[in-house]
């Protein structure tokens, strides 16, 4: 398509997302699986291969468990047991999720397999544009392209989302303030050739002036990690294999022999925050949003779970199903969970710090997270299993992801994940509810009916422990309880109908 190719409605396109990194393809899909047209558009020519994140957690895999995709991921990827709070180990064996265990996967390996899911869905990417300018209007957003090679060109869509990484110019151009704390350190990172190291894998070793680690990457290769805390560097200036080996000569005393750099990267512990995630037209998801030290691998988790919160509401608005304010819900659930990841890597940032005292405080949160409560917290936290949005009703499981229970319906074997792969609502009855067959009737065209058992009479909750099988749920299609009946009462179906109201938009027939 031409930048100003406009069809009969007057857009380009419904939907122009800036940024095809793991947030924005997700995003990309999840509105594509809902109907919505969408374009991304990318400032890069191509993918660089580059991998700064290495794994997925546990929330991050059923999410896209929900979307038939996981068993991808699963065959390009390695579980392991443990994940780690500031270098100390957390035990995920046991969790309760069907995929409790941290996926170890290249982010560059996470992009090619979205992008490939985004090619059968019909997704659009644009290389080689990127945005430079953003007006807005009642009706539309018009999106100014630009490269060093072509003419600027514009896309005029309905609503636009900013997924164009931590420093963000749609979040920019939009006026929306990221206000936060600086870095107080600096970290450099390089994929190398590793000849003379003496372990396998030398993870956040600490000495005087800070830490660094050397992990296996793939075959032939290591990243070398250093942190140094007496200084902080210029962002804007350039990370060289010079740095790095004089940094790691300063921390362990040796540069290992490392050699033949393929990729050299500095970070910090910089936490930011977007100060809303919505402007009118313009949303922003991913490092757009939020930026902190990547202490526990969290950052390209909780941005594809953004995409996942995101996507369908703005489906359902742009569809016409659901009034704009359904937006405002997108902000209120996902600004807190991106205020507590800034809050933990800044602890985990803090625990990380040099020194006896430090020595001493981690001795003593060591000791802690001995404690089953303790590890059972701080994984809920760092998984992002335990998330719970704002509800109405105080049944255990409204707010928060419904687990993956095992199903018996009429006709099949099922499990209720599965059961979310088109990404549509579902209204789950467990106990024969004739009554709410009725009471949604209205909403048949955009939420699927499934009537099925389960043959537990409990249901695993992370944070909770276990809580009897409820009767019916109404389950969003990012694996939220919008609605849940308890075993034993009488369905509310006046709750019921004002949550589908709420979450689905009002219907004619009543
Ligand atoms: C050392 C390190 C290790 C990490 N490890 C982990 C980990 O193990 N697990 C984890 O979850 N997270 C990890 N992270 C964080 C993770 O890499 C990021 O959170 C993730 O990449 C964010 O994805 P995104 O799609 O939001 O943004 P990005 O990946 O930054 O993608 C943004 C895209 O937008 C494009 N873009 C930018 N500006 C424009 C523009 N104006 N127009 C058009 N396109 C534009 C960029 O080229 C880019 O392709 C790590 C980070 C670092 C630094």
């Amino acid at each position: 398509m031409q930048g100003n190719d406009v069809g009969h409605t007057g857009m380009d396109t419904d939907v122009v997302i800036a940024g095809a990194g793991p947030t924005g393809l997700m995003l990309a899909c999840e509105l594509r699986l809902a109907g919505v047209d969408v374009v991304v558009v990318e400032q890069l020519a191509q993918r660089t291969g580059e991998s700064r994140a290495g794994g997925m957690h546990s929330r991050t895999l059923e999410v896209l468990d929900q979307r038939g995709i996981l068993d991808r991921f699963l065959a390009a990827g390695q579980l392991t047991p443990v994940g780690h709070f500031s270098g100390l180990w957390l035990d995920f064996d046991g969790f309760e999720s069907r995929h409790a265990l941290p996926l170890m996967i290249l982010q560059s390996t996470i992009e090619r397999l979205l992008e490939e899911w985004a090619a059968e869905l019909g997704v659009r990417v644009r290389w080689s544009s990127e945005v430079i300018g953003i007006r807005q209007d009642k009706d539309a957003v018009t999106v100014e392209l630009g490269t060093a090679q072509a003419a600027p060109a514009t896309l005029r869509a309905r609503y636009t989302v900013g997924c164009d990484g931590g420093r963000s110019t749609v979040r920019k151009l939009s006026g929306i303030d990221f206000p936060g704390t600086p870095a107080t350190m600096t970290a450099l990172l390089g994929d190398v050739e590793l000849p003379e190291l003496p372990e396998e894998f030398i993870f956040m070793r600490r000495c005087e002036g800070g830490h660094y680690s050397a992990l296996a990457l793939e075959p032939g290769w290591h990243r070398v990690i250093t942190s140094e805390y007496d200084h902080v560097a210029d962002r804007d200036d350039s990370a060289t294999f010079e740095h790095l080996r004089e940094s790691l000569i300063r921390l362990a005393g040796t540069d290992f022999g490392m050699h033949s750099p393929r990729w050299i990267s500095r970070f910090g512990d910089a936490a930011r925050q977007a100060a809303q995630y919505r402007e009118g037209r313009v949303l922003l998801a991913g490092d757009a949003a939020h930026i902190h030290y990547p202490a526990g691998g969290q950052g390209l988790n909780i941005g594809v779970q953004d995409a996942v919160n995101l996507g369908w509401k703005l489906a359902s608005v742009v569809r016409g199903q659901a009034p704009e304010s359904l937006l405002d819900s997108y902000h209120t659930e996902r600004h807190p969970v991106g205020e507590r990841l800034l809050h933990n890597t800044r602890a985990q940032s803090a625990l990380a710090r040099p020194g006896e005292q430090m020595d001493a405080l981690r001795e003593v949160f060591g000791s802690l997270i001995e404690f089953d409560d303790v590890n059972r917290y701080l994984r809920g936290m760092i998984t992002a299993l335990d998330v719970r949005y704002p509800a109405d009703s105080d049944h255990p499981l409204a707010g928060r992801r419904v687990p993956d229970a095992d199903l018996k319906t009429p006709d099949d074997a099922t499990r209720v994940y599965e059961l979310l792969h088109p990404a549509r609502p579902v209204l789950l009855d467990l106990r024969g509810n004739a009554e709410l067959v009725a009471a949604a009737k209205g909403w048949a065209d955009r939420v699927d009916f499934v009537e099925a058992r389960s043959e537990d009479d409990h249901w695993p909750v992370p944070a909770i422990g276990e809580i009897p099988t409820p009767a019916a749920l109404l389950i969003r299609p990012d694996g939220h309880v919008a609605w849940a009946a308890a075993t034993g009462g009488v369905p509310d179906t006046s709750a019921l109908r004002t949550a589908l109201t709420t979450w689905f938009g009002p219907t004619l027939q009543r």
